[in-house]
């Protein structure tokens, strides 16, 4: 597992007052090595295929558990599961999905030129905390 994700993982933990159990670590290391979004069953599976047992209720908690810590992003227009690729970014979260691969990139509302604030404050509304934001795109090699 990556170092930083590691001792973020630590932190997180620490800062919320939660355990960092084995079974978090375990889930969100494996969620690291994913190239593509997965579903909670596909976690299962390959954490089957590498000799772990979990039930998919487990699975299911464990990742709401980091959803909810923003170092795991849940697609909701895949139902799918991608690892936050920049935890430490403070602006709003965007995770660019692939229409035809499924390969995602994150950026952010910066990144994106998006002004999150600006545009609901005339509807009296504000940008939720602590969530994300998904926009479909084609990638490169789709193109
Ligand atoms: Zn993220
Ligand atoms: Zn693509």
């Amino acid at each position: 597992m990556n170092h930083d994700l590691k001792s973020l993982a630590v932190a997180t933990c620490l800062e919320k007052k939660a355990s960092l159990t084995p079974q978090r670590l375990l889930i969100l290391e494996t969620m690291e090595r994913q190239k593509r979004p997965v579903s909670a069953y596909e976690v299962r599976d390959i954490l089957v295929e590498a000799g772990n047992s979990f039930n998919i209720a487990t699975i299911y908690r464990v990742l709401g558990f980091w959803c909810s810590h923003m170092l795991v992003h849940r697609l909701a227009a895949l139902n799918k599961y991608v690892c936050c690729a920049a935890p430490e970014e403070k602006h709003t979260h965007i995770i660019n999905c692939c229409q035809k691969c499924q390969s995602t990139y994150e950026s952010c509302n910066k990144q994106m030129g998006i002004d999150l604030d600006r545009g609901p404050e005339s509807l009296g509304l504000i940008y939720a905390a602590n969530t994300h934001l998904e926009i479909p795109v084609i990638c490169i090699s789709c193109r």
